[in-house]
């Protein structure tokens, strides 16, 4: 059992608890969202011992150097006097510009920033609002100089953040955003290797930007997009999709709808088993995948299986918040 101080108090962590469980137990509050360390909305930092390496897997190297950890996989091996993020170090604030549906059930968001903000299109931020209350979101737009960022958000029926941003979040007002975090991006070098990238409803956000980022980057191979979801509600910038399409010769759009009834516009099937079907091999290809997490995980290995390296593998799984029975 290790002991773990925050502020003026001192808890003791259970060998089979993380420190986030600990803390929230102890109604400390904590930003916290997948509870699986793949978020970062429970960034930490260690003030005295280093914290063990298993907590710090996924966070950036100068964040580890500074001994940050995620507290949701942080059982500590020693005692731990642990605080949040330093404001400064890790949040800047940003102004919603513009709120638009996208889909009755997927809002476009755009923020406007002041400070210096480093990203890779398709990465992702926590979003905070006044309360603190802490959710991922996919940054579905390139960095330019007109400091914004763009988010393509669903409303998942009770879910507190997305609601509140479809309902509630009003033009002009502030969110709180972290630094840009995780490796689903695009990064330029082997211009000729093919893409594909496959994602579910709002998983399009990050396959937007990283498609954007890699023909601004002049990528000259293939680069197959397949976008599914259950219903149209799911589908979106499907004109601007096929637009672009029709004049770049090397991407390629196909959207899939995996619901009864579908028009004929649209591949009857789930994404992922239409993509696959549609190729023999993926050896030497780059594969991102975006969106629900059964879908990323279950093709994750059906990529590998059909020959791509899994240095070649970039995901994102949509995790939602673990609900505790
Ligand atoms: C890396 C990453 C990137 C992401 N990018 C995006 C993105 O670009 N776009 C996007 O739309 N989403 C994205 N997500 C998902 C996003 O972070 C949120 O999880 C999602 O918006 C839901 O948040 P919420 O607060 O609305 O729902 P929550 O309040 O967290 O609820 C989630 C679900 O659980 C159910 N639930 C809540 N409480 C209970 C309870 N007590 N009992 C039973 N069920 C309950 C809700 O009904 C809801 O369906 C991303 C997630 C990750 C991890």
């Amino acid at each position: 059992m290790a002991r773990i101080t925050i502020g003026e108090s001192t808890f003791s962590c259970q060998a089979d608890e993380s420190v986030l469980e600990t803390l929230l137990k102890e109604n400390i509050q904590i930003p916290f969202g997948c509870r699986q360390g793949v978020c970062q909305a429970c960034l930490m930092r260690s003030l005295d011992n280093p914290p063990p390496e298993s907590a710090q897997i996924g966070i950036k190297h100068t964040l580890q150097a500074q001994n940050y950890f995620l507290a949701c996989v942080c059982h500590p091996e020693q005692d731990m006097t642990v605080a949040l993020p330093n404001q400064q170090d890790a949040f800047i604030q940003a102004e919603v510009i513009k709120k638009q549906l996208l889909t009755p059930d997927i809002v476009h968001l755009v923020l406007k920033y002041q400070t210096s903000f480093n990203f890779f299109a398709g990465q992702f931020v926590n979003l905070q609002r006044l309360d603190g209350l802490t959710r991922s979101y996919s940054i579905a737009n390139i960095p330019h100089q007109k400091n914004i960022l763009e988010f393509h958000i669903r409303r998942l029926p009770n879910g507190q953040f997305s609601n509140w941003v479809h309902d509630e979040l009003e033009l002009g007002a502030q969110l709180t955003l972290s630094t840009a975090q995780g490796a689903c991006h695009y990064l330029p070098g082997r211009a000729a290797q093919p893409l594909i990238l496959i994602g579910t409803g709002s998983g399009l956000a990050p396959l937007y930007g990283i498609i954007t980022d890699a023909l601004n980057q002049g990528h000259a191979g293939p680069i197959h997009l397949f976008h599914g979801s259950r219903d149209l509600n799911g589908l979106y910038f499907i004109e601007e999709l096929r637009d672009l399409a029709a004049k770049t010769d090397n991407f390629h759009y196909t959207t899939c709808l995996s619901g009864e009834s579908i028009d004929s516009d649209h591949i009857q099937g789930r994404a992922n088993d239409v993509a696959l079907d549609s190729l023999e091999s993926l050896g030497g290809w780059r594969v991102f995948l975006c969106g629900h997490p059964d879908m990323v995980n279950q093709t994750k290995k059906m990529v590998f299986m059909k020959g791509a390296s899994m240095a070649d593998i970039y995901a994102d799984a949509f995790h939602v918040l673990q609900i505790e029975n």
